[in-house]
Parts: C-alpha cells; sequence; structure tokens
C-alpha cells in the first residue's frame, strides 16, 4: 500500500519540526531534511557518519522551481531539466541564496534534482519547499532500494519512513555540473551518457576523477561489509576455487550462466541492465545477510546503465580507508 494522506502529512510535520524523514526516489531511498534548515541538514550528516564538507543533493518538485534554489541557470541546464525531471540526473549550478552552506558542504554550487516517484513528489507538493537528501545509509555503505533496508540500517534515527515500494532504477543519480563552459559528468547513475549526448547534441567527458569534491567518487564507496573482489569473467569460476577457505558469494553474468561454480552463496545476473541496475545493492545486501565474507563479481560493458554498474562495482571494490 504506498503512503495515504496521512503518512505524507506526517511527513511534512517531522520535516517542518527538522525531523528526518527517508523517501522513495526512483534511484534509491533517501534521507530526506528542510534543505534551508541548517540543524536539520546537520543531523543527516550526524546520523549517517558523514563529513559535513560534502554535499548534499537539493529535491525539489518541478523544473520551475529551478530559479528558486539556484542562481544564473544556463540554457544547457534547462535543456537537460525539461528533457530528463522527472528522473535521475542531478544538475550542479550556481547556489541560490536560499540554500544554506550546510546543505551544500560551503561549496557556492547546488545540486539539484525532481525525483520520478509519486510518494517522492506528493511529499515535496505538500511540504511546498525542497528537501536535502543523501542516500539513507551509513557513510560508505551499500545504498538502500527498499524501505526495509533502511530500517535495517538506520532504525531509531531516522524520524518516519515513507514506504514507496522498491526502487525502479536502483543506482543514484547521474550528476552533471554546468556551471562550466561544457557540462561535465561528475558521477554516471540513472541517465545513460549516451541519452545525455543525444540530448545535448554533443560527446561528453567523463573524467575518471571529478576536480570537484564528490564524495559518491570516494574509493569506499558503496561497500558491502563482505570484500568485493572484481575478476576476468574466463576467471570466476577458478577465483572461487581459490577463495574456498572464505564464505564467497559470486554475481554470475549471463554469459557464464551455465557455468559451474562451488561457492556459498551464487547469484545469477539478470541479462537486462536496468534489471541488474534496479537489483544490484539489493545482491550486494543480501550476500551480507547469507554471511559472504568475499563477494567476487566481473564488470559489465561500460556502456549505457553499465558504466553506472561498473562504476559501483568499483567502488564497492575500492580500499576501505576513512570509511565510516
Ligand atoms: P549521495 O550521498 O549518494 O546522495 O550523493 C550525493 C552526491 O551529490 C554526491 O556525490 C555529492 O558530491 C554530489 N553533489 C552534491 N552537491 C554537489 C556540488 N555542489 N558539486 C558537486 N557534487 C555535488
Ligand atoms: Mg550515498
Amino acid at each position: 500500500m504506498p503512503p495515504g494522506t496521512e503518512e505524507i502529512q506526517n511527513a511534512v510535520d517531522v520535516l517542518r519540526a527538522g525531523g528526518l524523514v527517508a523517501i522513495p526516489t526512483e534511484t534509491v531511498y533517501g534521507l530526506a531534511a528542510d534543505a534551508e534548515n541548517p540543524r536539520a541538514v546537520g543531523r543527516i550528516f550526524t546520523t549517517k557518519g558523514r563529513p559535513p564538507s560534502h554535499p548534499l543533493i537539493v529535491h525539489i518538485a518541478g523544473a520551475e522551481q529551478l530559479a528558486d534554489w539556484a542562481d544564473d541557470v544556463p540554457e544547457t541546464a534547462r535543456l537537460l531539466a525539461e528533457r530528463f525531471w522527472p528522473g535521475p540526473l542531478t544538475l550542479v549550478l550556481r547556489r541560490g541564496r536560499r540554500v544554506p552552506l550546510e546543505t551544500t558542504g560551503g561549496l557556492e554550487t547546488v545540486a539539484i534534482r525532481v525525483p520520478d516517484h509519486p510518494v517522492a513528489l506528493e511529499l515535496l507538493t505538500a511540504f511546498g519547499r525542497a528537501v536535502a537528501a543523501p542516500s539513507a545509509n551509513r557513510f560508505g555503505s551499500v545504498s538502500p532500494t527498499t524501505a526495509e533496508h533502511v530500517r535495517l540500517e538506520l532504525g531509531d534515527d531516522v524520524d518516519f519512513v515513507l514506504d514507496g515500494g522498491p526502487c525502479g532504477v536502483g543506482v543514484e543519480s547521474t550528476i552533471v555540473d554546468v556551471t562550466g563552459p561544457a557540462p561535465t559528468v561528475l558521477r554516471p547513475g540513472g541517465v545513460t551518457r549516451e541519452d545525455l549526448e543525444a540530448a545535448l547534441g554533443h560527446a561528453l567527458a567523463v573524467p575518471a576523477s571529478s576536480p570537484v569534491r564528490v564524495p559518491g567518487q570516494h574509493p569506499s564507496h558503496y561497500a558491502p561489509r563482505a570484500r568485493v573482489v572484481l575478476v576476468e569473467p574466463q576467471d570466476l569460476a577458478a577465483e572461487a576455487v581459490r577463495y574456498a577457505d572464505h564464505k564467497v558469494g559470486v554475481l554470475v553474468p549471463p554469459a557464464l550462466a551455465g557455468t559451474a561454480i562451488e561457492a556459498h552463496a551464487v547469484v545469477p545476473l539478470p541479462a537486462d541492465l536496468a534489471d541488474y541496475a534496479r537489483g544490484l545493492f539489493g545482491y550486494l545486501r543480501d550476500l551480507d545477510h547469507q554471511g559472504c565474507d568475499v563477494i567476487l563479481a566481473t564488470l559489465p560493458e561500460e556502456q549505457g546503465l553499465g558504466l553506472a554498474i561498473a562504476n559501483r562495482l568499483r567502488r564497492a571494490a575500492g580500499p576501505r580507508t576513512g570509511e565510516a
């Protein structure tokens, strides 16, 4: 059952009182607070264990509100907003005066998007303002894609959870910086590079590391408890044997569906990349719950949603230094 009017009103009351509401979006569940309330935003950082210098995404109800939250909105931003909102695209723009520096991690830019989820949009409309919302997980861990994931991870640290069912996209938004001379992808996500290039009419640079501080780009982000090890597809079965003294979980790509793999847990991956993206964080969580201490995975081709999936797998496999 989707949340009714009463639950939406409860959530609005919590936001107005400076509290935290977990909200469903099409990407992942967000941990939302009033974007204009520095104390409320401060609670997001303490709850997640996230360094306060890491900026949050401001969620608004529609592109027509863009000028309320950002200054000097360029034509490119309007074009991308028109084409992709509501949807999994975040635009980095010049900070409007309404957005406190606490929300932007001290930056003079602000990240903004319109989520494509009926419950999130209903909440934003009823609230009448914007919410700042990073993913509703502890810093460095895997983003939640169901309300149950949020409850298990954050418990009573979140004041209210709106359950909007499982997230349809399953990986975070694509972040595009439109403050420079040419748009730059800061993080691959739910909107593909190919779709962005088609909308813009030109090729896009996707830098390996961003000049701007982007916590989603820290090596240890999106990591389950188990150690994620990336291997070549032809080595998967042999690697599972090599780790035989561990509890091994294996994400098996469709091309290897018929291969016998000795492991504690085996997850056959869907052939469709949208299905894979939707399931990815849930698979990692499930393997953790099954007690795996090593997860073996291969990288998909980095086209379409494969770019975002490969990015999350690489980061899940990255060094854990500094992880909270
Ligand atoms: P998450 O914690 O997964 O919601 O990630 C939010 C993402 O938005 C992070 O990768 C942030 O770095 C990014 N972000 C937010 N504001 C800005 C900004 N002003 N400039 C660049 N990236 C930003
Ligand atoms: Mg996150």
